[in-house]
């Protein structure tokens, strides 16, 4: 039997349901698709995107055969490139060992790369009614709120509270449980929002005790800030003939598989000179290849996950004597010079981007 609050919601949700691209359809492809891209990312921004990847991968087989550099260009702009890879890396899963269906099974499902219990219960409730409920950011707000749940949300006790709320909403068997997901999701996300609830809409209304109280100020509990770290980087754009040393972003590193500027942390260096020599150094220890490191031309400040980076920009040259390392452009990718119009077609990373826009602002007003 169907849980009051679930009828409820379900009720609700299908005369105020949003119409998106990934509803309506059972193709659990694309249903994976839409939540990878979801992850952090607002649902008017992924719409665009969402299309014109379908359009060039129509299916998991599309999507598994393609160059990695190829569905980075087309999930470029979303940013969290790890997503990106390990969307491609999964769909390489599916179709090795799953014969290109995916599982309909949770254990196979999260043992996809990037796939977690809320992406898994997502993609088998929506696309196979499978018995599965979901928490994540709109749900587990929601649910604390119903649930009158005082403690911070990221503890395993409330992770285990919020879970077991969710299982309970959908039935033990029989069909359902997809739609009720959809509809506890939507109005987590369009009526139970974080700062002013619009609880005069909502139609659980009548279950919840964080409106009778008035408390939605409190409940969920504020997060513990996050602790930022300052660091400063160094890049070395190394120019030869109208080209520069760019490098693929190795595994294990930030933007893994993305192109960017060599860049080095110099946060312990106390002098230009010290930061000069780094640079000089960390080039010929990567590449075999030695740099005249120049003047600082540039400098910008952006932010990763916990970390707050200033990255200053060098010019460097190659020594007039000094033969171009033979490493650099005969490694199948690990680096290779560029000339400006190369680079547009690189996946870069975001502050990569940001350089090279500097660059050629620079280049062409120097050509004016
Ligand atoms: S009544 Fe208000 S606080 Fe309670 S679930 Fe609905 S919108 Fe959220």
């Amino acid at each position: 039997m169907r849980s009051p609050i679930a009828a409820a919601a379900v009720a609700w949700f299908r005369d105020h349901g949003r119409d998106l691209p990934w509803r309506g359809t059972h193709d659990a492809y694309r249903i994976w698709v839409s939540e990878i891209m979801l992850q952090q990312t607002q649902v008017a921004t992924v719409i665009p995107y969402y299309t014109r990847f379908l359009e060039r991968f129509p299916d998991v087989r599309r999507l598994a055969e393609a160059p990695e550099d190829e569905v980075f260009r087309y999930w470029a702009g979303l940013g969290y490139y790890r997503r990106a890879r390990q969307l491609h890396s999964a769909a390489k899963c599916v179709v090795e060992h799953h014969g290109g269906q995916f599982p309909k099974d949770l254990t196979a499902m999260l043992s996809l790369p990037g796939i977690g219990r809320y992406t898994a219960s997502a993609i088998l409730s929506f696309a196979y009614d499978l018995n599965h409920g979901i928490v994540e950011a709109n749900t587990q707000r929601l649910y604390a709120r119903l649930l009158y749940w005082k403690e911070p949300l990221q503890t395993t006790k409330s992770q285990n509270a919020l879970w077991e709320f969710a299982e309970g909403l959908v039935p033990k068997q029989g069909k359902g449980t997809g739609k009720i997901n959809q509809a506890v999701m939507e109005i987590g996300s369009q009526i139970c929002t974080p700062n002013v609830p619009q609880c005069d809409r909502c139609p659980l209304v009548p279950f919840c005790p964080t409106s009778a109280k008035g408390h939605f100020d409190r409940i969920p509990a504020p997060k513990p800030p996050k602790k930022i770290t300052e660091l400063r980087e160094a890049a070395a754009l190394v120019e030869r003939d109208g080209k520069w040393l760019m490098r693929r972003c190795q595994v294990g590193e930030r933007w893994a598989g993305l192109w960017d500027f060599p860049r080095f942390d110099i946060t312990d260096c106390d002098s230009e000179a010290a930061v000069r020599k780094a640079l000089a150094n960390a080039v010929l220890e990567r590449f075999q290849q030695s740099i005249d490191v120049e003047d600082c031309v540039h400098s910008l400040k952006h932010a990763v996950t916990r970390y707050r980076i200033t990255l200053h920009c060098y010019d460097a040259k190659i020594p007039t004597r000094r033969k171009v390392s033979t490493f650099v452009g005969s490694q199948g990718g690990d680096a290779q010079w560029c000339d400006l119009a190369q680079m547009e077609d690189l996946a870069l990373s975001s502050s990569g981007k940001r350089v090279l826009r500097w660059l050629k602002k620079r280049t062409h007003s120097t050509t004016d």
